[in-house]
């Protein structure tokens, strides 16, 4: 089958991988060829402008989208990204992976993500601002808290949720909530929110590294990505007795062999905003970092960084996608190949929107739940869908991945058949 070409998609790596995914997936579980076809598409998919000014006075226009990709099981949900390499193609494949993502959680939403091309971090908190309201007004027709509900990703924060916030607000004449989540607590926020998505990945990590027989305790770790999930993953594995050889993030990478002290290492990114220069530790490249010799390798910065130039390389045990598709399906096989377990994106990192789905209800309903409370809740839900990964997995002589895109892609088939066809 030929990649949508009409909707010029095919520059993006990431959307031949999801696609491809979807393709075989679709294959193994018999899927109606009219809901295929549906599900290659997104449902909408708007591209706007976002003129700034700049702190020197000059205006830039930053290119934005937003993209919902499928509404049948509920509104759309998903994070928005900043990064200069943002394109309409990788937002689609985000939507899509999103939508797996929460049906497989059995949340109650369907697929979104948007993002602006532009860098981050060589722009002012106040340009930040600037570009962020335009960008929310600009898509203030496409979100809602019964429509989309955007969150924090990539370059992203709890800061540029509460600008989201604030503007939509602006226009509504009150507070909405609901709009958006992943927003600091003191303004709707939820407990927990912050932690979720490495907690999560932790959750799952304990489950499959005992059904391994490797111990938790004393593993080696290596984190590639230091920001909301790869800090978060790293201090909690450090707490649990994990030995974090090695961490990065867009700067470079640093190693121990003998274990970094991941709490002062926070200390030293607040200081410094980066990891590399963090004493007792020697520099390594990120591609060298993905190589070290380790128990359990956690990559969780952006897509593409395990591919078929460095698979027969990784010497990780374990593998959980923090990072939305950093694996390529041709990494994939090799490593499937090779022995190493491979816990997929949509369920290693799903915390982040179990937690999202929570915050969102306790903003509908303007009743806030304890941490302890949340924590326990996420385990729950992120235990269940491991359980049924690996079981489907057993039966049907599947890799992790398979198995997990399969129940995603099957519960979504499903709401289409329960639906109907419209008109
Ligand atoms: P973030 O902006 O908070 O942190 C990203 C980190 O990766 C930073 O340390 C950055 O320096 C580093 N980085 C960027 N480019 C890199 C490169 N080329 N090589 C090495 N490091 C690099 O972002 P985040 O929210 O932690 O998101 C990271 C990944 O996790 C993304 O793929 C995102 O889609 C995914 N994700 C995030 C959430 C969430 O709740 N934030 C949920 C699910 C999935």
């Amino acid at each position: 089958m030929s990649l949508p070409s009409k909707l010029q998609f095919e520059s993006s790596e990431l959307f031949r991988m999801a696609v491809e995914q979807l393709n075989a997936v679709a294959k193994r579980i018999g899927l109606d060829a009219g809901i295929l076809e549906r599900l290659r598409y997104p449902r909408r998919a708007l591209v706007v402008s976002v003129p700034t000014v700049m702190d020197d006075g000059r205006t830039e226009v930053f290119i934005g989208y937003r993209v919902h990709h499928n509404t049948v099981l509920g509104p759309t949900k998903g994070g928005i990204r900043y990064h200069p390499e943002v394109s309409l193609g990788e937002v689609t494949a985000l939507a899509m992976l999103m939508s797996w993502k929460c049906s497989l959680m059995g949340l109650p939403y369907g697929g979104a993500k948007g993002g602006v091309a532009c860098d981050p971090g060589s722009m002012s908190q106040r340009e930040l601002e600037r570009m962020t309201r335009r960008y929310t007004a600009e898509v203030m027709l496409f979100i809602g808290p019964d429509l989309d509900i955007p969150a924090p990703d990539l370059g992203t924060n709890e800061q540029t949720m509460a600008w989201i916030m604030d503007t939509y607000a602006m226009t509504q004449g009150r507070t909405v909530p609901g709009v958006v989540t992943g927003k600091p607590l003191l303004v709707g926020g939820s407990a927990g929110r912050r932690d979720a998505t490495g907690r999560g990945l932790v959750f799952v990590l304990s489950q499959a590294s005992r059904q391994r027989g490797l111990a938790l305790k004393g593993a080696r770790v290596v984190v590639q990505g230091f920001g909301s999930v790869g800090s978060v993953a790293a201090r909690l594995l450090w707490r649990e007795g994990c030995t974090v050889v090695g961490v990065s993030d867009a700067r470079g990478g640093i190693v121990n062999d003998r274990g970094l002290d991941v709490r002062e290492l926070v200390t030293h990114v607040k200081e410094g905003g980066s990891v590399v220069g963090f004493p007792e530790s020697e520099p390594v490249s990120n591609a060298e970092l993905l190589e070290l010799a380790c128990d359990i390798l956690v990559p969780a910065a952006v897509g593409g960084q395990l591919t078929v130039h460095n698979a027969d390389r990784i010497k990780a045990k374990i593998v959980a996608e923090g990072a939305n598709g950093p694996t390529t399906p041709e990494a994939d096989e090799i490593l499937d190949d090779r022995g190493v377990l491979v816990i997929p994106d949509i369920l290693a990192n799903a915390g982040g929107v179990v937690v999202s789905y929570f915050e969102w209800v306790q903003g509908l309903q303007y009743y806030f739940w304890r941490e302890s409370e949340i924590n326990s809740r996420l385990e729950e839900l992120i235990i269940r869908a491991f359980n049924q990964v690996t079981a489907l997995a057993k039966r049907e002589r599947v890799n992790l991945r398979t198995a997990a895109l399969m129940l995603g892609v099957q519960r979504v088939a499903q709401g289409f058949q329960l639906r109907g066809f419209y008109p």
